[in-house]
């Protein structure tokens, strides 16, 4: 199947199509044997031809200044970083693309005539698609646009659109609980690093159970003002576990006044179940050291997690910067400390990093940070659960490899150093170094028969 309809039949490659197979398919000149010289018109390059005997990158530049221009397609003065920005993005073909999107011409039209500063307000206008986040990642990277957090930037919008269908009465309490109390500590949180996928999910979790309990409340005629500690308790026990989320929405409501002297009990928290034998653990090490028919970053993460249990969220931020190599050892830097690796690891980080040395060539016109683990869009790094899913494809157990590695670790490292280290909360890491003390033979003996 041709990935594109003007293509050439025979070799789909995108060229002029001077004629045809037997059955009536078209092909290219080359193909019908005829020598021609393909060339773009404006630069010269004979990559591939895109359209009107142009290359992608001067056709979306010659179609973007006309979009820009107007008839004369001359560029404005105060769009020429706008214009100069896309015309020399890494990949030209999304250019051209989204020059042909929905709405595009269009705006296109308004800010080559407008004076207006141009701004992410513009492109929130248009669908959240992986063009239009291309498109705006290559505007900040040429500093056209100022950075964004766009999960940070997304979540008062999701807020509003939630809380404009809740009932009037609990808006009273939701709005203020919503936007000066979660979304507050989360803007002051995370000043210097991106929202995490995680903290984007439990404030919308937490903002749903609050709902949750103002409904419950009403059904029943209590005024959130006169609940009761059993009122509360038997609420959550009626309900799934996660109903405990609603614990820092009751904290407000009391520092507030608007509720009594209530509590939500912590719930326990279980025991990590799933280990690897040591076997396992040394199989799946063996396979991400050796196996060069797995993909490279999959043995990468997967060496990191067998050995050291980090938190993935910690691996996948990590940058190409974050790796130190003086020729003859490589050390990681997770968060200010210094992972020295061992020599087969260290081959594999450093062949990651040179193959995203090389992408990043092609990508930083979209991108001001060096993944290295990046995700399909270059200035994002890799889902976590992409990750995940990707591990355990490979055969790599992500979690039970995780607890193992973090296991022999909590047995020799404090809890403040392992949680540094590993990226999991010091709470955590206290819990680790306690499973640590415990005879572990028999823990995991009894774990890995149920
Ligand atoms: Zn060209």
């Amino acid at each position: 199947m041709r990935e594109h309809p003007d293509a050439c039949f025979q070799c789909e490659q995108r060229r002029p199509l001077i004629g045809v197979t037997g059955a009536g398919n078209g092909i290219c000149g080359p193909c019908a044997g005829v020598d021609l010289t393909y060339a773009c018109q404006r630069c010269g390059t004979s990559e591939e031809i895109f359209r009107e005997q142009m290359c992608t990158r001067c056709f979306a530049t010659k179609r973007l200044a006309e979009a820009l221009g107007g008839e004369d397609a001359t560029i404005p003065a105060h769009r020429e970083d706008f214009h100069s920005a896309l015309s020399a993005a890494g990949r030209p073909r999304r250019v051209a693309y989204w020059l042909t999107c929905d709405r595009v011409p269009a705006l296109l039209k308004y800010i080559g005539a407008s004076k207006e500063e141009f701004t992410h307000r513009h492109l929130d206008d248009l669908p959240n698609t992986p063009t239009t986040r291309y498109i705006r990642d290559v505007l900040v990277a040429a500093a056209v646009l100022q950075p964004r957090d766009d999960r940070l930037e997304a979540l008062p919008r999701w807020a509003d659109a939630f809380l404009a269908q809740a009932p009037l009465p609990h808006r009273k309490y939701l709005t203020p609980f919503a936007h000066w109390f979660l979304l507050h500590r989360i803007r002051r949180t995370h000043r210097h690093r991106p929202l995490r996928a995680s903290t984007q999910h439990q404030m919308r979790s937490r903002l749903r159970r609050a709902l949750e309990l103002l409904d419950w409340l009403d059904r029943h005629g209590i005024p959130l003002g006169k609940l009761t500690q059993p009122e509360l308790e038997t609420w959550l026990e009626e309900g799934p576990e996660k109903r405990r989320e609603v614990r820092i929405f009751i904290t407000w409501a009391r520092g507030r006044g608007l509720a009594g002297a209530l509590e939500v009990p912590r719930a326990p928290v279980a025991a990590p179940s799933v280990f690897s034998t040591d076997e396992g653990q040394a199989e799946q090490l063996h396979r991400c050291l050796s196996d060069e028919t797995m993909p490279l970053d999959v043995r990468t993460a997967g060496a990191l997690t067998l050995l050291f249990g980090l938190q993935h969220t910690r691996l996948l931020e990590l940058t190409l910067h974050d790796i130190i190599d003086n020729d003859t050892d490589v050390t990681l830097n997770l968060n200010g400390h210094r992972l020295p690796l061992p020599p087969e690891v260290a081959q594999l980080v450093r062949a990651l990093r040179d193959q995203c040395q090389k992408r990043w060539q092609l990508d930083q016109t979209a991108s001001t940070t060096p993944w290295l683990f990046p995700g399909q869009e270059p200035a994002r790094f890799l889902g976590a659960t992409y990750l995940y899913l990707k591990l355990r494809r490979h055969g790599i157990a992500p979690l039970a490899s995780r607890n193992t590695a973090r296991l022999a670790l909590a047995t020799d490292l404090p809890a403040s150093v392992l949680a540094d280290f590993t990226g999991t909360s010091i709470s955590n890491a206290t819990r680790w170094t306690g499973y640590a003390k415990r005879d572990w033979l028999d823990y995991i003996a009894s774990r890995t028969q149920i």
